[in-house]
């Protein structure tokens, strides 16, 4: 779009007039350095072949053989620890709306390295109500970088949340699955057969239990897609963050 190249133009004057800060370390030069990008742990495997957690013995973990996802899988690079845990607080709530390219960049890096196969990129939406407070959705500014680098086509429209489930925060995985269910639809033009055989690849900043990216793969399983992958920037794995928690 012409409108995003000058806007992406303009952008590249002023980091040369104003070179950015590293969100984390503060060094000038970059959004986020390369140094802090490198810092990153990375889940080492075995992974577990559906939820994508650390500590498979073989093919699925412990609560994948029991109550597996109900979505093809879930990849991130690592765990909600630093130098993620603040970058993604920085995109969400501070407004470091800048910070989703390097982060855009990390997922599309993810996607490779987990041999990720995707015919189309969605965000998960955010409520009308949550979108007009913050003013953006972070996982729409991720969704779109990460479909950059990885060349696919990225939909913004495809789902949408009809309505806000209450704070996640103190709640089990099993009441946040039931307080999510049909919270998101598909645009009616996607209503029926529509997505037959398409691969979808979701994009989250965090995913938590999963309930969240069950609840958008639902209505797409409906309309045909074979299969939808979740593909977030942490997972936290002891606890539920009081901060992500909140959508
Ligand atoms: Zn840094
Ligand atoms: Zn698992």
């Amino acid at each position: 779009m012409p409108g995003n190249i000058i806007q992406r133009s303009y952008q590249q004057l002023l980091d040369i007039l104003f070179p950015p800060q590293c969100a984390q370390c503060k060094v000038s030069g970059a959004i986020l350095c390369p140094r802090c990008i490198a810092s990153i742990s990375w889940f080492t495997p075995p992974l577990c072949h559906i939820c994508g957690l650390p500590g498979a013995g073989t093919t699925l973990c412990a609560r994948c053989q029991h109550q597996p996802l109900q979505l093809s899988g879930v990849r991130a690079p690592g765990s909600y620890q630093e130098p993620l845990r603040s970058c993604i607080r920085a995109l969400k709530y501070q407004g470091n709306r800048r910070l989703s390219e390097p982060l855009g960049q990390l997922l599309a890096q993810a996607y490779h390295k987990y041999a990720m196969r995707a015919d189309l990129v969605i965000p998960v939406p955010l409520h009308q109500e949550k979108l007009q407070q913050r003013g953006y959705n972070q996982s729409q500014l991720l969704a779109e970088s990460c479909a950059r680098q990885l060349q696919l086509p990225l939909s913004t429209t495809l789902i949408h949340r009809i309505h806000s489930a209450p704070a996640q925060v103190t709640l089990t995985a099993q009441q946040r699955r039931k307080n999510l269910q049909g919270a998101f639809r598909c645009t009616q033009n996607h209503t029926t057969q529509s997505l037959l055989n398409r691969r979808i690849l979701i994009i989250d900043d965090v995913c938590t239990t999963g309930a969240t990216l069950e609840a958008c793969a639902a209505p797409l399983f409906a309309a045909g897609a074979r299969a939808v992958w979740g593909l977030v920037l942490a997972r936290p794995l002891s606890g539920v963050p009081t901060s992500t928690g909140k959508r």
